[in-house]
């Protein structure tokens, strides 16, 4: 059997892509599984990953994975993320964001393999009573996409008293930006989020954007959010494995700079960062958006030694920026 690896599910994401590449530059052994629904094959772009192609929630697929190799812990990415349509579709999202990892995390249960990293999200939050968010906030998620990730943290820590699986729950905030090169990148199919919806009005790919709602009790009446960079989260992921695999206790952050940003201080960083105007128009809210969502990322600094490096939101916005005019020009092939 070769050396000890590294599980990640779902590297073919935009989150994954990163952290695998990341791993990969730390010299970690590495076994991607995808289903490459929304995943990128050209997003994995370190020759030496191994790639299998196939769902986790596929008992024979994620058997034989474990067979092949040692898999020493698991970073666990595969996840539907669009809020909206959670709440449209909440069998779907149950289904692939809960379920479909018992599949995993039984054949880890079999195999020994007691290590898990989950790619977790503010989301299980729900309507803050307080900001910043801390840990012990009560965990009431306001639709079915927080749901799924809080229940898959709850299975986690019911492994770890039954049978000792430790496990680090990161709780995301804004995931944003690239890391500049131009290779890997944001690519969604639907593309909902923020940064990336401004963006395609500047390249010519959509007419314009809209501002969800400008009536908030917030400085300037639009939505606040803690976005973070996404090498950052990168580092993240690489820091919890460590902490985890040297035998820290489980645990679940916050992972996010601790600043808050309006969705117009966005649209000005973009516009400053790319030299254009950026076709607005003002609309009515979006259901289920909270006004403000913004980290105290103190406890992944004090437990994991975390802390967010690329905190000015125009170095985010700058290599966004940077993907969308590279070489794929910010999409991968279909
Ligand atoms: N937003 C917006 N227009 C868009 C997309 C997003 O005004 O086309 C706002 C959204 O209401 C939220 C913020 O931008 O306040 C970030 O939204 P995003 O979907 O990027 O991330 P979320 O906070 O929902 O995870």
């Amino acid at each position: 059997m070769a050396d000890p690896a590294i599980l990640v599910t779902g590297g073919a994401g935009y989150i994954g892509s990163y952290t695998l590449r990341h791993l990969a530059s730390q010299g970690r052994e590495l076994v991607v599984l995808d289903n490459f629904v929304s995943g990128h094959h050209d997003a994995i772009v370190d020759e030496g990953v191994t790639v299998v192609e196939g769902d986790m929630g596929d008992a024979e697929v994620v058997e034989a994975v474990f067979s092949e190799h040692e898999i020493e812990a698991v970073v666990h990415f595969s996840a539907y993320i669009n809020v909206g349509e959670s709440v449209k579709e909440p069998l779907k999202y149950y289904d692939n964001n809960t379920a479909r990892p018992l599949t995993l995390l039984a054949a880890m249960q079999r195999h020994g393999c007691k290590v898990f990293v989950l790619s977790s999200t503010a989301a299980v939050y729900g309507e803050p009573e307080a900001i910043p968010l801390v840990e012990t906030h009560p965990l009431q998620p306001v639709n079915p996409y927080g749901w799924s990730k809080l229940m898959l943290e709850q299975i986690l820590r019911d492994c770890g008293s039954g049978w000792g699986l430790r496990s680090a729950c990161l709780r995301y905030f804004n995931a944003s930006g690239s890391s500049g090169d131009g290779l890997i990148g944001e690519d969604h199919d639907p593309e909902t989020h923020l940064i990336p919806r401004i963006l395609l009005t500047l390249t010519g790919e959509a007419e314009k954007m809209t501002v969800f709602g400008t009536d908030y009790d917030t400085p300037d009446g639009t939505c606040l959010r803690d976005y973070i960079h996404v090498d950052d989260l990168a580092k993240a992921h690489a820091m919890a494995l460590d902490h985890l695999m040297a035998g820290g206790e489980s645990v679940a952050c916050n992972l996010g700079t601790g600043v808050g940003m309006s969705v117009k201080e966005i649209i000005k960083a973009a516009e400053e960062v790319t030299g254009q105007k950026v076709p607005v128009e003002y609309g009515a809210r979006r259901e289920g958006d909270p006004a403000r969502l913004v980290a105290d990322p103190s406890l992944a600094k004090d437990v994991l030694g975390w802390e967010a490096e690329k905190k000015d939101v125009r170095e985010m916005v700058e290599s966004a920026w940077a993907w969308m005019n590279g070489p794929r020009k910010g999409h991968f092939e279909k």
